[in-house]
Parts: structure tokens; sequence; C-alpha cells
């Protein structure tokens, strides 16, 4: 169960947060729990999550480990601050900071090879979706950029299947089309990898996962957890999320 703040908190509305959540989710062993704070929280992240289960993912991760890369922030520097996992290609970094493919295929292996356990994104547009491209739109992403990995790095990763059109927009897609969604990226990972590693790669939903929808989307079989953007900002709603 992944929290992604997006834009949001202070290193000090950082600590306030896990104040509260952390014993809220004190008894949450059934699941692994990810927070992913922006770049200046994360070490505040790590320091007030010291002690319990919960992990610390930051948002996004340059391809280098050094250079001259104004603005960006290497899996080294994550890795140093104490963050475990980092979220690769979100929709948002695609659509508005130009994140292709290609570059979530370097980002990922960048993050693999400083230790950092990435959640790829995926997803289609609202267009895609109305022109019934939704698969087309997961293949090319799959292919242009996951199966770029090698069977050993793929392992390694998690992917969110992040529908645009459902992310901050209140609009969930229904149990049955994320499963249906899942279902298709399974059996892409499974072409490219094999059966076993398609059986085991892990994919979460994403997109206006809320406490009162959260609990329909887990019974799904295909649905391993989700990522939540704007009600993970909430101590007690996310809680509720991760304990549904
Ligand atoms: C996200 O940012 O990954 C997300 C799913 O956002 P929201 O839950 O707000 O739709």
């Amino acid at each position: 169960m992944a929290g992604n703040w997006k834009m949001h908190k202070t290193p000090a509305e950082t600590i306030a947060f896990f104040q509260k959540f952390r014993l809220l989710v004190e008894n949450s062993g059934h699941c692994e729990i990810v927070v992913c704070p922006s770049f200046l929280s994360l070490a505040a992240a790590v320091e007030a999550a010291k002690g319990s289960a919960i992990r610390v993912g930051a948002q996004n991760v340059a391809w280098a480990k050094e250079g001259a890369f104004t603005g960006e922030v290497s899996g080294p520097m994550i890795r140093a601050a104490g963050a475990t996992h980092v979220i690769v290609g979100h929709s948002e970094r695609r659509q508005y900071f130009g994140e292709t493919d290609e570059t979530v295929l370097k980002r990922t292996r960048a993050a693999l090879e400083s230790g950092l356990s990435p959640i790829v994104c995926v997803g289609e547009r609202l267009e895609d979706r109305e022109k019934r491209r939704t698969e087309t739109v997961l293949e090319t992403q799959f292919q242009h950029g996951i199966a770029g990995l090698s069977g050993d790095e793929f392992a390694g990763i998690a992917i969110a299947y992040e529908p645009v059109w459902a992310i901050g927009t209140g609009k969930t897609a229904t149990p049955e089309i994320a499963a249906y969604a899942h279902r298709a990226i399974r059996a892409q990972a499974a072409a490219k990898y094999g059966k076993t590693a398609g059986n085991s790669l892990r994919i979460l939903y994403g997109g206006s996962v809320k406490p009162d929808n959260v609990t329909s989307l887990m019974a799904q079989p295909e649905i391993d957890g989700v990522l939540v953007g704007g009600a993970s900002l909430d101590p007690v709603g996310f809680a509720s999320i991760v304990n549904f």
C-alpha cells in the first residue's frame, strides 16, 4: 500500500503525519506500507518512520548517478537519505515534464542499480480509453519501457496501473476495469519474462483510491495493492486504506 504525496507537505508536516500514522498502522503486518514524500521531506520521513515497518520512497530518480543534471536527484542520494522505494514514470511526470517510456526505462534501471525498489507507473488517458486503445497503450508502454529490463531487473520492480482519467479526478476505475487492465499487464509480463515472473509481479492500482472504495478494489485477486495520491495525505484516511 503506497502513498504518493505529490508536491505536498514540508518536513514539519511530514513529522506531524507520521506521529499519527505510525500508531494507526502498527499492527498492519498484512502488507508493505510505503510513503513517498517530496525529496525535501525524505530524510524527515525516514527519521519519523524509524522503528516502524513503514518504508519511504521518492517520487522520481535521475538516470545518472551524478553529473550535470540540474534539478535531478540520483539513486545514491535517495538511498543516502534512507529511502528504499521510488515511483517512476508517474503520469504527471509523463504529462507535464516530458517523461517518456525510454526515460522511464533509464530511471528504473538507475533505481535498481542504486538498490531502490521501483514502482513503475503505466496507464491510458481518457481519449485512449474512449477510442478503445487501453490495451494498445499499455502494451506500448510496456514494450518501449519496462521490456528493456533484464529478467533479473524485472523481478525487482512493481508496476502501478494508473489510468490517467482516474488520477485526482474522483473517478475510480471500477474493480472490473482495473482487474482487466491488470490481467493485460500480467499477460505482457508473462509473454516477455515467463509465466513465473508474470505471476510473481506485483501490480498496484492507482486512481482516486479512497477508504470507501479500497475494499472492493482489493477484493479483485488481480489487484495486489494500491498507489494512493490525495487520500494518502491524511493519516487517518490513509491508515484506513491500509487497514481496509
Ligand atoms: C497518484 O498520484 O498516483 C494517484 C493515484 O492520485 P489520486 O489517488 O489522488 O488519484
